[in-house]
């Protein structure tokens, strides 16, 4: 089997154009980044409104390995399946982050015969979305520090700000950092700390926001710390909404490529589902909405988080709901949470899959409490033996929900057929009526236990007293009334990353509550998850190269 890279290599892409044709975009309605890359106008997107929507289908995953499960490879394997019965379908995907490509878990482009081209540039700098999100979210903290060294007429308490810098990349040594050394004209020393970009409040608004204008707003309404007498500062009291505005006037505009086969992909925003809300922009989705028939979307990791935060935020923020969730599943993450050790993961262990179903079981769970229909989809890998995928068929059926094997990975959509002939199906059912795990008005506290206790499968939450303190200082503010976005472990149910299957008996710490009010909600960190990840032993960097002639080696 040939590796990512060299298969993207050998596809022979269609001109942007033909793909824009393809689904009723005219040439006016894009602005060609090259060949095969292009951004989507507003005045399509406003044009399109009134076109009736088409049917979501939402994929998200088992309680992941570090590898990845392969839902950016399902939902592009069957938006190709899709195609091959005819129908006219979309994806709509997040962009990679430069943290994992040259990190651990590689690209975020799909795999095997199941990519979003061209590869190599979504996964590198694409159309430069993730450098204005840097640029827009570093030019807020220079207006800060500025403020502050010309005077502070805000009274800004520099001990307590809660912006940060960010960088996209994995930099552990950038965690906690102290600025402004170096005397008088370098303004007033303080610690501060770097997110990655995709943890950033302006990538999560870049997500939610509706157009360049409510982008704008929502810039203004960004809390940055408070003021010497413990009131909120507002990006709108420091002036510069307009200008970080300015600096994403492209970024905020959707990006169209295709599939190996040629389907139409649109791949706008890109936030962590651990440590940020997990799902691509709402422009995106809500597009596709209009230009297919049946749109793929993902949210990121495991059901507990991206898919919980899709509902949660995405749906109630952008008025969707998903008709369908396909719930992929390997033999390896199911082997995984049996107990299986990392390095055994590739022998037979029909035994240990019937353990691990726990975790599967939850997500189903727990997907079906939205009242939505659910396939799970086994995403097949080589290693995989006939033994195991019958176990896991015969769980599924056992369990009464639909099941399927998914071979996209090898096969592309050909491989996807089973898959999307169940999806339409599925998609014929009564449409599903939005139902979400809390209300907003709900009190904080009442908001996050009810996600532990529904959705994790915990028996409550334990607060922090600086989390309390933090709780009450939004409530003094009128800033609680949001809907939350946990930060939370990706490898476990719990905030405790040892804990595979589904476990019971266990609390979640809150630790520290951030309002991110230009975004619309508040992020609840938990356990030790770290919002600027750092690089593994040995970084996928270490695979790369490029030739002189311009070719590219090792990116997957
Ligand atoms: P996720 O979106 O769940 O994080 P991805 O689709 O990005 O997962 O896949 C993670 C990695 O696993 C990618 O490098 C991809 O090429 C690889 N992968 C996915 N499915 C398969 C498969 N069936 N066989 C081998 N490798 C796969």
């Amino acid at each position: 089997m040939l590796s990512d890279i060299e298969i993207a290599q050998q596809n022979k892409m269609e001109k942007i154009q033909v793909i824009a044709d393809k689904c009723g975009l005219t040439p006016d309605d894009i602005e060609q980044y090259g060949h095969y890359k292009a951004k989507i106008s507003f005045d399509a997107i406003r044009r399109l409104e009134a076109k009736p929507d088409g049917k979501l289908v939402l994929v998200t995953a088992i309680t992941p390995t570090p590898a990845g499960e392969g839902k950016s490879t399902t939902s592009i394997g069957l938006v190709q399946g899709l195609q091959k019965i005819g129908k006219n379908a979309i994806a709509t995907l997040r962009e990679p982050s430069l943290g994992p490509v040259f990190g651990i878990k590689g690209g975020a482009a799909g795999g095997g015969y199941a990519q979003v081209v061209p590869m190599d540039d979504i996964n590198l700098h694409f159309t430069g979305d993730m450098h204005a999100i840097t640029a827009a979210n570093n030019l807020l903290s220079a207006m800060i520090d500025n403020h502050i060294h010309q005077g502070n007429e805000l009274q800004i308490d520099l001990r307590q700000l809660s912006w940060t810098r960010v960088l996209d990349m994995n930099d552990r040594a950038l965690r906690n950092v102290t600025v402004a050394l170096g005397g008088k004209v370098c303004g007033f020393p303080r610690e501060d700390h770097f997110m990655i970009t995709v943890a950033s409040e302006i990538m999560a608004i870049l997500c939610l926001a509706k157009d360049l204008e409510d982008l704008k707003e929502r810039f203004g309404r960004i809390v940055i710390g408070c003021n010497l007498a413990g009131e909120p500062v507002y990006v709108h009291q420091l002036g510069c909404q307009g200008a970080m505005a300015l600096l994403m006037k492209d970024a905020i505009k959707p990006n169209l490529v295709q599939t190996l086969e040629h389907t139409p992909a649109i791949v706008h925003g890109g936030p962590f589902a651990n440590i940020a809300h997990g799902c691509n922009s709402i422009v995106a989705t809500k597009l596709g909405l209009k230009l297919g028939d049946i749109v793929v979307t993902e949210a990121g990791f495991g059901a507990d988080l991206g898919a919980e935060k899709f509902l949660d935020i995405k749906c109630r923020y952008g008025d969707i709901f998903p008709d369908t969730i396909v719930i992929v599943a390997t033999l390896r993450a199911l082997k995984m949470h049996g107990g299986v050790p990392k390095q055994e993961l590739n022998t037979e262990n029909v035994e240990a899959v019937t353990k691990g179903f726990s975790n599967l079981q939850k997500a189903i769970e727990n997907m079906r409490y939205f009242n939505v229909p659910v396939l799970v989809a086994i995403n097949k890998f080589a290693t995989d033996t006939d033994a195991e995928i019958a176990e896991l068929t015969r769980l599924c059926n056992e369990f009464g929900v639909p099941v399927e094997l998914n071979e996209c990975w090898e096969k592309g959509g050909e491989g996807g057929i089973d898959m999307a002939k169940k999806v339409v199906e599925l998609l014929e059912g009564p449409k599903p009526t939005p139902k979400f795990v809390y209300d907003v008005e709900d009190s904080l506290e009442e908001k996050v236990n009810k996600i532990v206790t529904t959705i994790y499968g915990g028996d409550g939450v334990i607060f922090t007293d600086k989390a309390k303190k933090q709780i009450k200082q939004l409530a003094d503010w009128g800033l609680d009334r949001l809907p939350v976005c946990m930060a939370k472990t990706q490898y476990s149910l719990s905030d405790n990353p040892a804990l595979l299957g589904a476990p019971k008996g266990f609390t979640i710490t809150v630790s520290d509550i951030r309002v991110a009010n230009g975004a619309g909600f508040i992020v609840c960190r938990t356990g030790d998850v770290m919002v600027m990840p750092g690089l593994p032993k040995r970084p996928a960097a270490l695979n790369m190269d490029i030739e002189a002639d311009g070719t590219i080696k090792g990116l997957f």
